[in-house]
């Protein structure tokens, strides 16, 4: 599925409660979240925020078992099924469903780079360019010229006068005014005086360049402004429509009453991107919504062999504009009221379709996408051949990779140290996660345990498991796992010299690391005094736990930037504290931050004092810290709840016991090292390292924090 648009997001759901044997399900798209045009409007004049109207694309994902890559498609190939991606590698479908919206239509409009030009499509983009347009209003009366004379052009003026209250002046111009075939007489009515009472001014004109303060019309009269907003209709984006996917006069993609392409009877095109052969219907978020009600369907009729259903879309629908606050004008047929009930009306029904998409915490839903099971002909999995992945499929990729073309099993690996250190480590993939982005984060988590020993990595071997799968999907897995590890090994230079892979209804990735090193650390090595530090903060366990059980508490920005911790490496930090002849480093694991720290205090007969604070926490917010455990705690918590001493009422002891995945390093550093070594880790990395607290002569506990 390319983009999260009003459609999609319908499949998606339905997969959250409908199971369909040997699916895998990807979904695509630029952003994170979905944003909800209906409820637009009111997010611009500060009704809504941004999370109410926002569907959050990864856990609609997680919950429907589907894997969620952020990227952007540039090309699409659909006469050998490729979409080739902006950042990550080409992806190979079986079945397509297109719903990426429409940019705002500029044929005919030269704009220069110095202009102050808004888009208003895709909506995401103006939500986005908001907190922009704030800017240039802010110091100053604003003259806003909108350029599009249909209804979007209306609603949105009255929206930016709410939002800005005073100080702005807005000039619709349009070729046309309120030309839309639905409104009737009386809504037009309405919509002029409401936007005359407002002071909105009206041009009848054809917008051809925007210059920085100005705009040209067609007849030679110069506009001034501010500001302007491009809400000039609708078309695609080159890379769909250079597709050889069939367009219409307009250039949108032609498909048929059962939405499919009209020259690709495996694509699907619903929204903004298509027009309906012979059915021509105004761009709009309801016609999506529909769209998707039957695209749901067909996509499950599709790939089970039955027949499709058609379809019909409506030659009139119901329109809510908000006007003023707590008002809204209603168009249905010859109906035409402005009141309090019809803005009360378009909540109710504009929070119910968004509700749609959001979860209840605790409620478990079917998150099943690696239960994968061939369909066809196979009735289930021996396991006779140890569920080793098709001979093509390694060997594809390690030819596409110019590696290993012989298919050795092992490989001569020359050193000039007579000791390596050695580890190995695994973990298991989180559903809907981005298998690349899964493939860094389990290199850097192996990563850590050749740093903690003050080496650095030569060698790696990898075992894989992918889902039970077959052709694309194995293909899938193995492409983006493999290179997203490639993506850190480069970093160190390190080769990959072996590996493995089989199939799993357990996907993950089991990484073998060698390394070498200059000077050995071990745990005995701590000193009175010395100051210990984290190299970024905690929390990955309970966080990834909130996340999975759809807690309100994690926001769609919480996980991206958890997962952005989760893919920060340490190896900078540990070159750092070396130079700062660190005498202690040791990774934050599985076993939590009390675990290592104690270790470290009783091999060094020593205790720690430690204090905790926000700074420690990835995500700031205590309440998600101390309502979710990760399952990990628990034995954390007994193998290690004897060493500490900690006020009962300290709000942070949770993380003491917080399993991490790619955790931050713990490092010790000199005391009289303390100014320079924090400015050279800030100006290295960009952020500060967390300063825990001292060793101190042992006491009766390993551990005691303070405050
Ligand atoms: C100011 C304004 C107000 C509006 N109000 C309403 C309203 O009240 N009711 C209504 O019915 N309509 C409204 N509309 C129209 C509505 O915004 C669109 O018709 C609707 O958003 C189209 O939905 P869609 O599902 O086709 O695509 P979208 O909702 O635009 O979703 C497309 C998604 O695909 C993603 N995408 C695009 N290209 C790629 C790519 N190459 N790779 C990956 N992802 C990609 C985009 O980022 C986006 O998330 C309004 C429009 C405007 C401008």
């Amino acid at each position: 599925m390319i983009g999260g648009g009003h459609a999609n997001v319908h499949v998606l759901k339905k997969l959250c409660t409908s199971r369909l044997k040997g699916l895998h399900t990807i979904l695509i798209s630029e952003h994170f979240e979905a944003t909800y045009s209906g409820m637009t409007p009111g997010y611009i004049h500060r009704d809504f925020s941004k999370e109410e109207i926002s569907i959050d694309l990864q856990r609609l994902c997680f919950n429907a078992g589907a894997t969620f890559i952020r990227d952007k498609v540039v090309r699409i190939e659909n006469n050998n099924q490729k979409l080739e991606l902006q950042n990550l590698p080409s992806i190979h479908y079986d079945l397509l469903s297109i719903n990426t919206g429409s940019i705002s239509n500029t044929k005919g409009i030269k704009i220069e780079n110095s202009s102050r030009c808004f888009y208003v499509k895709p909506i995401s983009l103006l939500v986005k360019n908001l907190s922009e347009i704030d800017q240039i209003i802010k110091n100053k009366e604003s003259k806003i010229a909108i350029i599009g004379g249909g209804i979007a052009s209306y609603e949105l003026a009255f929206s930016l006068l709410r939002r800005y209250k005073r100080g702005i002046e807005i000039t619709i111009i349009g070729k046309n005014i309120l030309n839309e075939k639905n409104l009737n007489k009386k809504t037009k009515k309405y919509l002029k005086k409401i936007s005359n009472y407002l002071g909105i001014k009206e041009i009848l004109g054809e917008v051809v360049s925007i210059s920085e303060t100005y705009l040209t019309l067609k007849n030679g009269v110069i506009f001034e402004c501010d500001l302007s907003l491009l809400c000039s209709g609708a078309e695609i984006e080159t890379w769909l429509s250079k597709s050889n996917l069939k367009k219409d006069k307009k250039g949108f993609i032609a498909v048929n009453d059962y939405l499919l392409s009209t020259n690709d009877k495996n694509v699907f095109v619903t929204g903004d991107a298509c027009s309906i052969e012979n059915n021509f219907r105004p761009k709009s978020g309801v016609m999506a919504v529909r769209q998707g009600e039957v695209l749901k369907e067909n996509i499950f009729f599709k790939l089970t062999g039955k027949s499709l259903v058609k379809f019909r879309p409506q030659k009139n629908w119901l329109y809510l504009i908000g006007t003023y606050e707590n008002y809204a004008l209603l168009n249905y047929f010859f109906l035409s009221f402005h009141a309090p009930w019809c803005w009360k009306l378009k909540e109710w029904i504009d929070k119910g379709f968004i509700n749609k998409f959001k979860f209840s915490s605790g409620k478990d839903m079917p998150k099943k996408n690696f239960e994968l099971e061939r369909s066809k002909d196979i009735k289930m999995y021996c396991q006779g051949c140890g569920s080793k992945v098709s001979k093509n499929t390694l060997v594809n990729y390690l030819n596409a990779e110019n590696s290993n073309p012989e298919l050795s099993d092992a490989s001569i690996i020359g050193t000039n140290t007579s000791s390596l250190l050695q580890s190995i480590d695994h973990i298991k993939l989180f559903t809907s996660l981005n298998p690349f982005d899964f493939g860094i984060i389990s290199y850097l988590h192996s990563q850590n345990d050749i740093l903690s020993s003050g080496g650095s990595v030569q060698t790696i071997s990898v075992s894989q498991a992918l889902p039970f799968s077959e052709g694309k999907i194995e293909n899938f897995y193995m492409e983006y796992f493999m290179k997203g590890i490639k993506s850190e090994s480069i970093k160190d230079d390190s080769v990959i010299v072996s590996g493995h892979s089989y199939q799993s209804k357990e996907p993950g990735i089991t990484i073998t690391m060698n390394g070498v090193f200059e000077k050995q650390i071990s745990k005995n090595q701590g000193l009175e005094n010395d100051l210990i530090y984290l190299s970024k903060p905690l929390g990955t366990g309970y966080l990834l736990a909130a996340y999975f059980d759809n807690s309100k508490l994690l926001s769609s920005i919480d996980f991206q930037n958890l997962i952005e911790w989760l893919k920060k490496g340490n190896s900078k930090a540990s070159e750092i504290s070396k130079n700062f002849k660190s005498n202690i480093t040791t990774d934050i694991s599985g076993f939590g931050l009390a675990s290592h720290l104690s270790d470290i205090c009783k091999s060094s007969k020593l205790s720690a004092e430690i204090k905790l604070n926000k700074d420690i926490l990835i995500n700031k917010n205590t309440e998600i810290l101390i309502n979710f455990k990760s399952t990990g705690f628990e034995n954390n918590y007994s193998s290690s709840v004897n060493d500490i001493s900690i006020s009962d009422k300290n709000k942070f002891k949770n993380i003491l016991y917080d399993p991490q995945t790619n955790g931050p390093l713990l490092l010790s550093i000199h005391k009289k090292d303390q100014v320079e070594f924090e400015k050279k880790f800030q100006l290295e990395l960009g952020f500060n390292p967390i300063l825990l607290g001292e060793f101190k002569k042992s006491k009766r506990k390993l551990i005691n924090v303070i405050g």
